[in-house]
C-alpha cells in the first residue's frame, strides 16, 4: 500500500518556538516537506527570498490570489501571508507529509478544504514562560511584547479547533512527540479509506 502524504498544520503563539520546532523536525527526518509561504512583509535581517518566505509586492500577492495560486491566505498585522498551492499538492501526491507553519485563520481555511489535514497547536509550558521567552529574545520592544501577548490571549480561544496540542518545553522531546503524533495519524481509518475499501471488497464473498 502506497503511503499517502498528510497535510500537517502547525500553529502556536508567537514565542512558543514553532519555527524552531518544524525546522528541527525537517532536519531530523526525511519524510517531511516544509512549505514556504508567500508574504508581503519586508524581509528581516538574515532572511532570504525563497528560504524563509517568498517576499512579494502587494500587487504580486493579489495576482496570486486571483490565479487561485494559494491554498489559503490571511492578513496578519497589516501584511498578507499565504500558502502557495502547487508545491503542497505536488509533495502530497509524491507521498510526502507537508508542513504548513501558519496562523489560526489560515489553519481553519485549510481544514475546510483538506478534511484529512492534521492540526497541531504548539503551547509554551505556561503563560509566564511565554512572556519570559518573548522578553528573552531581546528583539522586541515592550509594546510589541504586549501586542503579542494580547494576540496569544485571543488565539488561545481557538485551540479546540486543533486535534492535538504539543507543549514545547524541551525542544528535542517536543520534536519526537510531534513526529510520533504524525506517525500515529497515518494509522487512522479516515486516512486509509482506500485500503479499508479494498479489504472490504475482498471480503464481499464471505458474507
Ligand atoms: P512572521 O511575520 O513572524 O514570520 O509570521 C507571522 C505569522 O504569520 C505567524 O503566526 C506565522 O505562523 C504566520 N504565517 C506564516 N506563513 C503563513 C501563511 O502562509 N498563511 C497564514 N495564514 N499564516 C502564515
Amino acid at each position: 500500500m502506497r503511503r499517502k502524504g498528510i497535510l500537517i498544520i502547525v500553529s502556536g503563539f508567537s514565542g512558543a518556538g514553532k519555527g524552531t520546532l518544524v525546522k528541527r523536525l525537517t532536519e531530523e527526518y526525511d519524510d517531511y516537506a516544509l512549505s514556504i509561504s508567500a508574504t508581503t512583509r519586508r524581509p528581516r535581517p538574515g532572511e532570504a527570498d525563497g528560504r524563509e518566505y517568498f517576499f512579494l509586492q502587494k500587487e504580486q500577492f493579489e495576482q496570486k490570489i486571483a490565479e487561485n495560486g494559494l491554498i489559503e491566505y490571511a492578513c496578519y498585522c497589516d501584511n498578507y501571508y499565504g500558502t502557495p498551492r502547487e508545491y503542497v499538492e505536488r509533495q502530497l501526491d509524491a507521498g510526502k507529509d507537508v508542513i504548513l507553519e501558519i496562523e489560526i485563520q489560515g489553519a481553519l481555511k485549510v481544514k475546510k478544504q483538506y478534511q484529512d489535514a492534521l492540526l497541531v497547536f504548539v503551547m509554551p509550558p505556561s503563560a509566564e514562560e511565554l512572556r519570559r521567552r518573548l522578553v528573552g529574545r531581546g528583539t522586541e520592544t515592550e509594546e510589541v511584547i504586549e501586542k503579542r501577548m494580547c494576540r496569544a490571549a485571543k488565539e488561545a480561544e481557538g485551540i479546540e479547533e486543533y486535534e492535538y496540542i504539543v507543549v514545547n518545553d524541551d525542544l528535542e522531546t517536543c520534536v519526537r512527540k510531534l513526529h510520533d503524533l504524525i506517525t500515529a495519524a497515518h494509522n487512522t481509518p479516515g486516512r486509509n479509506r482506500e485500503f479499508i475499501e479494498n479489504i472490504r471488497t475482498g471480503l464481499e464473498g464471505e458474507k
